[in-house]
Order: structure tokens, then C-alpha cells, then sequence
């Protein structure tokens, strides 16, 4: 079992607590009107389903599906779907939560969802997966909709998947609506720019927090935990912009060179080495455990949820942290590194340029009308700008981390939409 699995296992609070312990401060800070808290201690709507798969060996398997809704005052509900083995109803609540921010934080038309199957699909046949995965969208036919609740990939899921959610989806309904999923295969109405759009949203909030810092980004050193669909992006974008990368790993292996890891040459490495850095030549590897607390200026955690923990947030050397993944720091690092002045650009400001260009998809789907890459882009960056502008402001307006200055900003907009859609 690889260290990342063992501090994620290791960590027995329940997600959901987690997010409203953060909810809870923010919302006293900011003086939240309790009406609009008790609202958004409740998911709107949660569904559960089982799914049985004939498996490639004539056996029946039965998978758990979890979708849940969790706020739709800002707009339809928004949010990916998950694959893997530690998919929980606390878990998607969590997630489905973080989303209502994130989408409120980015300033996006849109509420907060997310959805997963409990199962591994690395150990899955291609033809198991497509089952597995058009039984979901069957199951959820009533949930998903272009105008109600729109899904899209997260960790163990990618286009392929989305393909044949959107086709089955489509399928029953008997209409062509591209826009009920993001993060679909350009040929099929994806959008340009949505597979980087993650990993460009960690470049471009890493950028603007070292401006704020006033370090040279090409002065500056960073390590990235985690080289799948958001680790590498953002470790190609962030050396594009001059940043020397010292660390990277991966749930396989970790590695650390002082002098610079070549990440080209890493990605071509993972790439044909079944997506995983295990063998990778190009600097010295290091244990697991070491990555994170090992020297650099600007950390991003790109990998699992929890493992920024009390344990071993004192030992992170960082000045900075963006946080790629979703929930990689407990609430109970929180304090150490704001005590150590570390700053940390959090999971729904850090990671919000995937739902960004998800939404930038929704809207071309609508209108039918594409855009350029360097368009979907140029107006990504500008929403990331501005979206970590409004939360620095909140951030020093308010005293506080940018933790809750994002939850401050998210809050301020969810608030008005509760309020004025009122309650029965
Ligand atoms: N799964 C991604 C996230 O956690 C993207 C969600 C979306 O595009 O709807 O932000």
C-alpha cells in the first residue's frame, strides 16, 4: 500500500465534518445569517443506487453509485463523478458541498454536486467500465439534466467516460444535449482547453500568489504531489512559466533533484509507462512520506484528500501552498501552517479552473458555437484572476486565512441566492 493511501486511510474524521467546521468559522466571521447556515448544512438532495454488472467473467458484481445535490441556488448543480474504492455517502456530501463553494468562488451560474461508484477501476476491463458506467447514467436519468444537475470527470474518471454517460443519457431521452456533461472528448462538444484547465487554474492562482508575495517566479522552486489529469498540467504549466520543479511523485514513487526534474520528460516517461512515475530516471527517489516536507518554496498537493495533516504540516518548508486536490489539508493543519505564515491558496479557489472551463463547455453546448483554445484560455485566466483578487480582498478585509476568505467570498454569493429565493 503506498503512503498516500495509508495517511488518507489513517485519517478517520468524517469529510463533511471537516467542511462544516471550515463552514462554521467563516460563517461567524462573516456574521452568515443562521437561516442561510442551516440551509447549507443539508445537501438538497442525495441518491444512492446499486448497480448490477455482468463482469467480463459471467459473474455478477453489484457496485454502490452516490449522486448528491447538494446546492442549487446559484444555478443547476455542477460537480464530477468519482471512481474509486473509498467512494462514501460522507465522502460525496463533502465533495458535493466543496462544489457549491467553488462554483460560488469562481463566480460560475452554478450550484454544487458530486457524484462516484465505489469500485477500482484500474482492475476493470474497458468493457466493464462502459457497463458499469452507462448503468450510472440510467440510474440517474432523473437526477442529470442540461438545466438541473450537470456532471463531470474527477479522479478516476476522464472523456472516455463522460462519452458514454452523455451517449446513454441522450440515448434515453431521446434528445441530442451535449451540455448535460462536461469534460466530454472534443469531437463530441468538449471544449478546448478543459483537460488542462485544472492544472492552468493551479498555474495561474500560484502566479498570482506570488506576485502578492513579491518572489520572481523564476526564482522560485515547487514540488507537486501527484501526476495524473491536474499534478501534471500543473507542473508543465508552472515550469513553462519558468518555476523549477525539484518533486514530483505519484501513488508509485516519488522523486526529488535540486537541480530541476525535466517534466517533458516525465510526462512522456508516465505516458508510456501505463500513466504511473515508478522507473522514472530523471531524479533520485525519495520516500513517499518525504515529498511533501522536502525543500521548495511553493508545494501543490495534486493528489488525494487529507494529507496535509497534524503530523506533518510543522515539517513543510513551503512558503506557499496551492492546493490542486480537493481537501488535501485537514482542519486541524490549518492552524499550524497559518501559525508557520505559510500562504495557502485553497482547494476551491486552487482548483476551480476545471469547473471554469466545464462551465465555459455548458455555454458553448448551448449556443452551439465553439471556441479557439487561446479563447477559452484568455478568459480563464481573467475569471482566475479575479476570483483570487476577490478572495485576497475578503482575506485581508476580514483578518483570516484565504481558507475562509474563500469560504467568506463563496458564502457572500450563496447567501444572496438563498435569500432571495427564499424558503417555503
Ligand atoms: N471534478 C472537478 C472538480 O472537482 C470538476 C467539476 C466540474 O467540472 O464540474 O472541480
Amino acid at each position: 500500500m503506498s503512503t498516500l493511501t495509508v495517511m488518507a486511510e489513517s485519517h478517520p474524521e468524517s469529510m463533511f465534518e471537516a467542511v462544516l467546521a471550515r463552514l462554521d468559522k467563516a460563517a461567524k466571521l462573516m456574521n452568515l445569517s443562521d437561516d442561510v447556515l442551516r440551509v447549507l448544512k443539508h445537501p438538497s438532495k442525495e441518491v444512492k443506487v446499486s448497480l448490477p454488472i455482468m463482469m467480463d467473467s459471467g459473474k455478477i458484481q453489484v457496485f454502490e453509485g452516490y449522486r448528491t445535490v447538494h446546492s442549487t441556488h446559484l444555478g443547476p448543480s455542477k460537480g464530477g463523478i468519482r471512481y474509486a474504492m473509498d467512494v462514501n455517502a460522507d465522502e460525496v456530501m463533502a465533495l458535493a458541498a466543496w462544489m457549491s463553494f467553488k462554483c460560488a468562488v469562481a463566480n460560475l451560474p452554478f450550484g454544487g454536486a458530486k457524484g462516484g461508484i465505489k469500485c477500482d477501476p484500474r482492475s476493470m476491463s474497458v468493457g466493464e467500465l462502459e457497463r458499469l458506467s452507462r448503468a450510472y447514467a440510467k440510474s440517474m436519468k432523473d437526477v442529470f439534466g442540461v438545466n438541473k444537475d450537470i456532471p463531470a470527470p474527477d479522479m478516476g474518471t476522464s472523456g472516455r467516460e463522460m462519452a458514454w454517460i452523455v451517449d446513454e443519457f441522450n440515448k434515453i431521452t431521446g434528445e441530442d444535449s451535449p451540455g448535460v456533461i462536461t469534460g466530454k472528448p472534443v469531437s463530441i462538444g468538449g471544449s478546448l482547453g478543459r483537460d488542462a484547465a485544472t492544472g492552468r487554474g493551479v498555474m495561474v492562482n500560484a502566479m498570482c500568489a506570488l506576485k502578492k508575495m513579491g518572489l520572481q517566479k523564476n526564482e522560485v522552486t515547487a514540488i507537486v504531489q501527484g501526476f495524473g489529469n491536474v499534478g501534471s498540467h500543473a507542473a508543465r504549466l508552472l515550469s513553462a512559466e519558468g518555476v523549477k520543479i525539484v518533486g514530483i511523485g505519484d501513488h508509485t514513487a516519488s522523486f526529488y533533484n535540486e537541480k530541476g526534474i525535466d517534466i517533458a520528460a516525465a510526462i512522456d516517461f508516465a505516458s508510456k509507462n501505463n500513466r504511473i512515475l515508478k522507473g522514472f530516471k530523471g531524479a533520485t527517489e525519495i520516500p513517499s512520506d518525504q515529498l511533501l516536507i522536502s525543500k521548495c518554496d511553493l508545494l501543490v498537493p495534486a493528489a488525494l484528500q487529507n494529507v496535509i495533516t497534524e503530523d506533518n504540516a510543522g515539517k513543510i518548508q513551503a512558503k506557499l501552498i496551492v492546493e490542486g486536490a480537493n481537501g488535501p489539508t485537514t482542519p486541524e493543519a490549518d492552524p499550524i501552517l497559518n501559525d508557520k505564515k505559510i500562504i495557502v491558496v485553497p482547494d476551491i479557489l486552487a482548483n476551480s479552473g476545471g469547473v471554469t472551463v466545464s462551465y465555459f463547455e455548458w455555454v458553448q453546448n448551448k449556443a452551439g458555437y465553439y471556441w479557439t483554445e487561446e479563447e477559452v484560455n484568455s478568459k480563464h485566466d481573467h475569471k482566475m484572476q479575479i476570483a483570487f483578487e476577490s478572495v485576497w480582498n475578503a482575506t485581508t478585509q476580514f483578518k483570516t486565512s484565504m481558507r475562509i476568505g474563500a469560504y467568506i467570498t463563496a458564502l457572500q454569493r450563496i447567501e444572496q441566492g438563498v435569500m432571495l429565493k427564499g424558503a417555503y
